[in-house]
């Protein structure tokens, strides 16, 4: 997961556009396995392939596979248990045997997939099903695309309102299963809204000090004039901290059988989604700014970065969702709150913006308000990066993102000497 971790961010500074394909396939994988499994042998090689098969065949037949995910209807992305989509069975009523859908989905990205993993209720329940584009005949299933959603950015993936008129899926798991089946395939997905944020960030931030290398004002590189080198100095230092947290939580993903990092994943998930989705917005504005006019034209690739950046934290869950699940982690497992201890207490005393946080948080996690929960994600971001940095990064770095995440008064940002650091790191020239 480290490996792929970084991998996911490279491809997001590349092009964000086919990520969402990429990102709901990966997910896919350990419940096709595990539900599925004849599917699974069959189209193991296609779905681990890095290729794009455009061939119209069923998967069997294939090189390249994918597999995307319906949940949202009209009524209701959140809110799932409201869909109106139904099953019915086709012959024996049973896990791994085909049901007739009938329903609609409204959003449907990659339409294109060779199978879709979508949520439709039985008489017992919302349920999990697996919706192939073609049918082991080679006909098509019963699948209509009314039309492409027009969206602000993300335009290079096709996102698409459909039908379904007596359709044929295949029932994963059992009946009334379908939500947590399709959440555990979610806690995957988020993780990945996290990372391409970031990549895009970095995406953003290499273009802009690019920029403000060549540029010159006032007889002097933009990148030699002391507020802008401090403005793209502090820019570094929030994606050191966010590259932390996420490989951090990468090996936490990576250790399944560790009762803590599984709960260290399923905690961090949430918050590092909620708190990098939403630190992409002024980002690329701010990278923005670094290029002046061009920077605000289609010409430099900037725009683009823009208009992708609020998806990752829209779909896959919006902001609010990731902070209603945090609290709802904190109080189904108190074993969060050792977790947090040990985390927090193992930096204590090399920081006292540290500290001090850290005695705040302990006392809103006694009695955690819903209504305070998006500060509290953004604290818990805050606090378990810098304690990550504490322990990993050499000391100027750490306490210079303590001092801007955590002091209330207006930290500066980091002196010159870290912030040439910074800025190599970053790929200054
Ligand atoms: C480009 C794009 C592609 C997509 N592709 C897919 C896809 O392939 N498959 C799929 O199933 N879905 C897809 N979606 C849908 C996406 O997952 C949903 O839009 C998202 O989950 C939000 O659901 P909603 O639009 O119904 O908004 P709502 O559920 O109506 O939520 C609206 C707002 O209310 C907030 N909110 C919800 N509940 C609460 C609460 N209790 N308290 C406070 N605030 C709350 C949410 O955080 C959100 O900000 C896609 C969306 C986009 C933008």
């Amino acid at each position: 997961m480290v490996a792929r971790a970084a991998r996911f961010i490279l491809h997001a500074q590349a092009e964000a556009g086919s990520l969402c394909p990429v990102t709901m396939t990966h997910a896919a994988l350990p419940l096709l396995q595990a539900h599925l499994p004849a599917a699974y042998a069959d189209w193991r090689a296609g779905l681990l392939s890095d290729r794009y098969d455009a061939h119209h065949l069923p998967g069997g037949q294939k090189r390249g596979l994918l597999i995307g995910m319906g949940m949202t209807e009209k009524q209701g992305g959140t809110d799932v248990l409201t869909n109106t989509t139904r099953a019915e069975p086709l012959g024996v009523r049973a896990p791994g045997e085909p049901w007739r859908i009938t329903g609609h989905k409204w959003f449907f990205s990659v339409p294109q997939s060779d199978a879709h993993l979508i949520l439709a209720h039985t008489s017992r329940g919302l349920s999990c099903f697996f919706l192939p584009r073609l049918l082991p005949d080679g006909t098509r299933n019963a699948l209509r695309i009314e039309q492409l959603k027009e969206k602000l950015g993300n335009r290079s993936n096709a996102s698409a309102e459909v039908e379904f008129q007596d359709a044929t899926g295949w029932l994963m798991g059992e009946e009334g299963e379908g939500v947590r089946l399709l959440l555990r395939m979610g806690g995957m997905t988020r993780f990945d809204c996290a990372l391409g944020s970031h990549g895009l960030m970095r995406r953003a931030l290499s273009v802009a000090l690019h920029h403000a290398q060549q540029r010159q004002v006032m007889g002097k590189p933009l990148s030699e004039q002391p507020l802008m080198r401090l403005q793209l100095a502090r820019q570094a230092l929030q994606l050191e901290a966010q590259t932390a947290l996420l490989l951090r939580l990468a090996r936490a993903w990576s250790a399944p059988a560790s009762e803590t990092e599984r709960l260290y994943a399923r905690l961090f998930t949430p918050v590092a989604k909620f708190a990098i989705c939403r630190a992409g917005m002024p980002f690329v504005a701010e990278s923005m700014e670094v290029l002046g006019g061009i920077g605000y034209c289609e010409q430099s690739e900037l725009p683009r970065l823009y208009r992708e950046m609020p998806v990752n934290s829209i779909w896959e869950g919006s902001g609010n969702v990731m902070c209603l699940d945090i609290l709802r982690v904190l109080q189904r497992y108190p074993a969060c709150h050792a977790l947090l201890q040990q985390e927090f207490e193992a930096v204590r005393g090399a920081n006292r913006h540290v500290d001090r946080s850290w005695r705040q948080l302990r006392l809103q996690l006694r009695h955690p308000h819903e209504a305070q929960a998006r500060d509290l994600a953004q604290e818990l971001f805050w606090l378990a990066s810098a304690a990550i940095l504490l322990k990993v990064a050499e000391p100027p770095l750490a306490d210079a993102w303590c001092a801007l995440a955590l002091d209330g008064r207006g930290a500066r940002g980091p002196d010159e000497t870290l912030a040439a650091r910074l800025l190599l790191r970053a790929g200054a020239a």
